[in-house]
């Protein structure tokens, strides 16, 4: 059996999520971002929505759920940690959770770092994850609540995925990443490469996400702080992965 995945842009430069199981009839969002281009490919489709997965409660991602619950009367999926501001949450989940989406389950993950209750799901059977504003394309997501511990540990429990693993993250930022981790790691072939790419998708309208993995790990300062180009030139070679991350986070807090 296949889902069938729908990526959409939508508010600034959000993308929304669809996930379909035609055997089951099942139709996940995941995020409610923007709940009438949602009801919109819905209805093009003749999809019915059962299920919210929520990635945290930030607006561009659970600002939805209320409108389309009441729509469809969807379950909503989100973390226990959030259950207080996740509006219409029905079941809570955590670290270590699986649930099964018709025949094949879903693992979520704790990630805190951008909010403390972000949570990822992953599809393993499909090789896909859904990582909202964790990690992004040659970037990760703000500390907008958690310490660079708290981040630097969510985003290695990600880097021991299979290098395969497509990555749906939340939004449309990699061209504005991709100019900051040339600053930070010039050198690097692959990343120089991507960049052309990047630019190259973007001037022609197109997504830069997916990504994978495997890019990721190749050319992603924030998943590079062991790198010895990088950490020669933050002149950092004596500390730790975790120090070299969280000075990645500041440089790019100020970019
Ligand atoms: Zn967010
Ligand atoms: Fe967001």
């Amino acid at each position: 059996m296949t889902i069938e995945i729908i990526q959409f842009p939508c508010l600034e430069d959000n993308y929304g999520y669809l996930i379909h199981d035609s055997e089951e009839n099942l139709t996940v969002t995941v995020d409610s971002p923007d709940p009438v281009v949602i009801q919109q490919i819905l209805q093009d489709k003749g999809w019915s929505l059962t299920h919210i997965l929520n990635t945290h409660h930030h607006w561009d991602h659970a600002g939805g759920n209320l409108e389309l619950k009441s729509l469809s009367g969807c379950t909503i999926i989100g973390s226990a940690k959030d259950a207080h501001r996740i509006p219409g949450i029905d079941i809570q989940v955590g670290e270590g959770d699986q649930f099964m989406f018709g025949n094949q389950p879903v693992l979520v993950q704790e990630t805190p770092g951008h909010t403390l209750g972000h949570i990822v799901y992953r599809f393993p059977v499909e090789n896909v994850s859904f990582v909202g504003d964790t990690l992004f394309s040659l970037g990760c997501g703000r500390l907008f609540e958690g310490t660079p511990n708290q981040m630097w540990n969510s985003l290695q429990k990600i880097k021991h995925w299979p290098d395969e693993t497509l990555i749906y993250c939340a939004h449309e930022y990699t061209q504005e990443n991709a100019r900051f981790a040339l600053t930070i790691d010039p050198e690097n072939q692959d990343l120089q490469l991507r960049c052309k790419e990047v630019d190259q998708l973007r001037s022609q309208g197109r997504a830069t996400v997916p990504t994978t993995l495997g890019l990721e790990k190749k050319t992603n300062p924030f998943l590079r702080p062991h790198s010895l180009a990088i950490r020669k030139m933050l002149d950092m070679m004596d500390a730790s992965d975790e120090e070299v991350f969280a000075q990645i986070r500041r440089l790019k807090d100020n970019f």
